[in-house]
């Protein structure tokens, strides 16, 4: 399960990894949870149809890559909060799905990070541990039938300690296409200059390793 803030921040983070996984039969599952209805520099877009093309594009990008399923929280855009609605929105989806394992955003980059990143990351990693866990944490969601769930595995992307690389130097043109389909936030900055620029942040996360370019994540095995 991936969990995005907005749509094209799994492109960024996870996209080169994702369909190294959908290839080996692994079921992975995309949950966005704003609508991105701010993510632009057009003064005559409005809201409401960004929103709608920004779900177009994430969708376009989840089949390129192999992704079964896409649901979108449609929170606004700069507006999530650590709420405990939206805890359990996670929780919820976590014990329906019961993902072996949970990608997002690190809520721990420091200074410049988008807040919505930055509270993505932390209402996930609690919805985790211990929310998805204990049975007594949720009474209506056990009467609903969804049973706790324990994840195994965590990565975070956008972190400043990565302690995980995972090779992409096969599945990179496959992600830049899929960051492709983000026509709405790729368009100004489309050129071969951006995808050189691309390749370089992405050799520079397989730095010591001997493939060419990585996603670079901070990893927690979750055991108790
Ligand atoms: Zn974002």
């Amino acid at each position: 399960m991936v969990v995005t803030p907005h749509p094209d921040d799994a492109e960024y983070g996870v996209a080169g990894t994702v369909p190294r996984w959908t290839r080996e039969g692994k079921q992975v599952i995309y949950v966005v949870c704003t609508n991105g209805d701010k993510g632009t520099s057009d003064v005559n877009m409005k809201p409401e149809q960004l929103a709608e093309i920004r779900e177009k594009e994430q969708m376009a990008a989840a089949k390129l890559l192999g992704v079964g399923e896409v649901i979108f929280l449609r929170h606004p855009d700069q507006g999530l909060e650590d709420t405990p609605s939206f805890r359990k929105q996670v929780v919820r989806l976590i014990r329906l799905y019961r993902p072996e394992m949970v990608v997002t955003s690190d809520p721990y980059r420091r200074y410049i990070w988008h807040r919505d990143h930055r509270i993505t990351g932390q209402v996930v990693l609690d919805a985790v541990f211990p929310y998805s866990r204990d049975h007594l944490a949720y009474p209506d969601l056990l009467k609903e039938g969804l049973q706790p769930h324990r994840v195994h595995e965590m990565l975070f992307w956008g972190s400043e300690e990565p302690n995980y690389r995972s090779d992409i130097t096969e599945t990179f043109d496959l992600k830049i296409s899929a960051l492709r389909c983000h026509k709405s936030q790729i368009e100004p900055l489309d050129s071969p200059q951006w995808e050189a620029w691309l390749r370089q942040r992405y050799r520079a996360m397989a730095e010591g390793e001997d493939y060419e370019l990585a996603e670079a994540f901070h990893r927690v095995e979750i055991s108790w």
